[in-house]
């Protein structure tokens, strides 16, 4: 599986590592551990991504290897490129957002590495694993099935993409596979207690005062069998909390017994929503995600989609509806519930 790639690492050069829009933190501990691999045979690595870290992320990144993407900057090594890694992403140049333009233009060979279910045409040479519970395993195993050595800055990196992707080991995909990988990892230098401390306990006062709302403001459909919640950009704004900082917040729903779907709806700029998807696994949501011009997992998926806050949550809430009672994935007309 990991012959082709690792051929293209030991041959190539020059490497460009990017993600997707809104990058979590298994988009961005992927790329560093990639980065600090391919960096330790010498190779010259950019990692560019369209959107900034996220405020609450910043610190997996103390070395700043993290770049965001400037056309005029960056036009050079996107020329110069051999091999372009598309990490945690799938679907097409548009989920990598603006460097997705500049790059889908590129000379280079374009590998992509994923565990999402979502087409992969774009790619020359596509590893993708949908059992996988994070792009991080697969990240582990190319360095490993390489030879390469697992150093700290890796394992921290890797450590931190799992946790979150698996929502601390909890979500359906996390394995036996994932629980030796996270065993090596903590082997290599990752510290639980502290990685977890890094993640979940060090918000802002204003965002755990925004949960309360959001918690506050959770709405029951379907018998209990869905709760939805939609925020405006005032309340984002009153509470001083940016949209990419809710990481976590569309599972809050889940929380409740006989809740089978959580959606999260959060009104963007220029007249965007955008939809979070959960699922407690009984029923897949992302083909409803993908109706929605967006993607995702069975049990995590989501879409960004143009269009007014409350119309777009009453569509998305008729569509969960019909989901749960049909089983079936379908895009409705907006009612508003
Ligand atoms: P989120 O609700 O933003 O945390 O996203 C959950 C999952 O849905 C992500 O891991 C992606 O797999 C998928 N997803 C979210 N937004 C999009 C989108 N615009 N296009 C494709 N997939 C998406
Ligand atoms: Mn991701
Ligand atoms: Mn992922």
């Amino acid at each position: 599986m990991w012959s082709n790639v690792i051929h293209l690492i030991n041959e190539k050069r020059r490497f460009i590592l990017t993600t997707h829009t809104n990058p979590d933190l298994d988009a961005l501990g992927s790329e560093i551990a990639l980065d600090e691999y391919l960096r330790s045979l010498g190779k010259e690595v950019s990692i560019l991504n369209s959107d900034s870290v996220p405020g609450a992320f910043r610190f997996v990144d103390p070395e700043r290897r993290l770049r965001t993407f400037s056309p005029g900057r960056h036009r050079e090594t996107i020329r110069e490129a051999e091999v372009i890694f598309v990490i945690d992403a799938s679907g097409g140049w548009d989920r990598i957002g603006r460097v997705g333009n500049a790059l889908a233009d590129a000379q280079a060979t374009v590998v992509c590495i994923d565990h999402h279910p979502d087409p992969v045409d774009f790619a020359h040479v596509a590893l993708v694993d949908p059992d996988a519970a994070a792009t991080a395993e697969l990240i582990f195993k190319l360095i490993t099935q390489a030879g390469g050595v697992i150093t700290p800055t890796i394992a921290r990196a890797l450590y931190l993409a799992i946790l979150t992707d698996t929502g601390s080991f909890r979500f359906p995909k996390t394995s036996p596979e994932t629980h030796r990988i996270a065993a090596r990892l903590i082997e290599a230098g990752a510290d639980p207690a502290q990685l977890y401390k890094q993640v979940y306990e060090q918000y802002p006062l204003e965002r755990v005062r925004l949960k309360g709302y959001v918690l506050n403001s959770l709405r029951a459909e379907a018998d209990g069998q869905m709760v939805w919640c939609a925020l405006d950009q005032a309340t984002l704004k009153a509470y001083g909390v940016a949209p990419a900082d809710l990481d976590g917040f569309p599972g809050l729903g889940m929380e409740i017994g006989g809740v089978r779907v959580s959606v999260l709806c959060v009104e963007m700029p220029k007249g965007r929503v955008k939809v979070s998807l959960r699922s407690d696994g009984s029923v897949a949501i992302n083909g409803l995600a993908t109706e929605l011009g967006g993607g995702g997992h069975p049990s995590a998926a989501g879409a960004t989609v143009e269009g007014d806050l409350a119309q777009v949550t009453a569509q998305v809430v008729a569509g969960v509806k019909v989901l749960l009672t049909t089983g079936q994935s379908r895009r409705c007309p907006a009612t508003v519930p």
